[in-house]
C-alpha cells in the first residue's frame, strides 16, 4: 500500500516524501479513505499508530480542495480537540507538515499560559484550530472564539480526556458545533462512557480499529 493509492493530492504527498513516509501506517491506510468519503469515523487507536496523520491529512484536502473551489477567506473550518498541551502542539505541528503545500494555516491553543500570543494568532485568521479543553471554552466565552463554522470536528484520546475530568467541557464543545459537520473520534480504549460519549458526536460512523 501507497500514500498515492489513498488518492492523497500532490501537494501533501509532497510533504510525506519530505518525510521520508514511505507507506501508510494500518490506522491511515484504513482511515484516510473513510474521511476522504465523508464519513463519520469511530477510530480505537493508541499514541504511537500514526492516527495524527491519518485524522491530519484528510482534513487538510478536504479544506485545501474546499478552498480551491470557493476562494473563501480563512475562518476556523477545523477543530481538533485534545487533553493535553503536549498532544496539542504535536499536533499543530503535525498539521504544519503535512500542510506545508497546502496554505492552511493552524493555531494551537492550551491553558496553563498568558492567552495573548493565541488570541492574535486567532484573530489574523486560522483554518484549523487545536485546542485543549478549557482554553477553548474560556476563549469561546470572551468572545474571541466561534465554533459557527467548524466542518470538521476531532476528539482526540477520547479516553484520557474523560479520565481527566473534560466530560462537561466536552459537552459544552460539541453543544456549540453546527450539526451539519464531519466528525472523528479516536479513543485507545472504547468502555461503555466512551461509547456513548460517541453517540453524541457521531452520526452513522465507520469503525476503524488497529
Ligand atoms: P502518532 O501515533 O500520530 O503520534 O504518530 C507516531 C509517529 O509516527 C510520529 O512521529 C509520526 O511522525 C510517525 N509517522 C506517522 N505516520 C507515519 C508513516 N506513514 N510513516 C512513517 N512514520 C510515520
Amino acid at each position: 500500500m501507497r500514500f498515492e493509492n489513498l488518492e492523497i493530492i500532490e501537494p501533501i504527498l509532497k510533504a510525506l516524501k519530505e518525510q521520508n513516509y514511505s507507506e501508510p501506517t494500518s490506522i491511515q491506510a484504513k482511515a484516510i479513505p473513510l474521511v476522504l468519503q465523508g464519513h463519520d469515523v469511530l477510530g480505537s487507536a493508541q499514541t504511537g499508530t500514526g492516527k495524527t496523520a491519518a485524522f491530519s491529512i484528510p482534513i487538510l484536502q478536504h479544506l485545501y480542495l474546499d478552498r480551491e473551489r470557493n476562494q473563501r477567506s480563512p475562518k476556523i473550518s477545523g477543530l481538533i480537540v485534545t487533553p493535553t498541551r503536549e498532544l496539542a502542539i504535536q499536533i499543530g505541528e503535525s498539521l504544519t507538515v503535512y500542510g506545508k503545500y497546502t496554505g492552511i494555516r493552524n493555531t494551537v491553543i492550551f491553558g496553563g499560559v498568558n492567552q495573548g500570543k493565541q488570541t492574535d494568532a486567532v484573530r489574523k485568521g486560522v483554518d484549523v484550530l487545536v485546542a485543549t479543553p478549557g482554553r477553548l471554552l474560556d476563549l469561546m466565552s470572551q468572545g474571541y472564539i466561534s465554533l459557527k463554522d467548524i466542518q470538521y470536528f476531532v476528539l482526540d484520546e477520547a479516553d484520557r480526556m474523560l479520565d481527566m475530568g473534560f466530560i462537561h467541557d466536552i459537552k459544552k464543545i460539541i453543544a456549540k458545533l453546527p450539526s451539519k459537520r464531519q466528525s472523528l473520534f479516536f479513543s485507545a480504549t472504547m468502555p461503555d462512557n466512551i461509547v456513548e460519549l460517541s453517540r453524541k458526536i457521531l452520526h452513522n460512523p465507520k469503525k476503524v480499529e488497529v
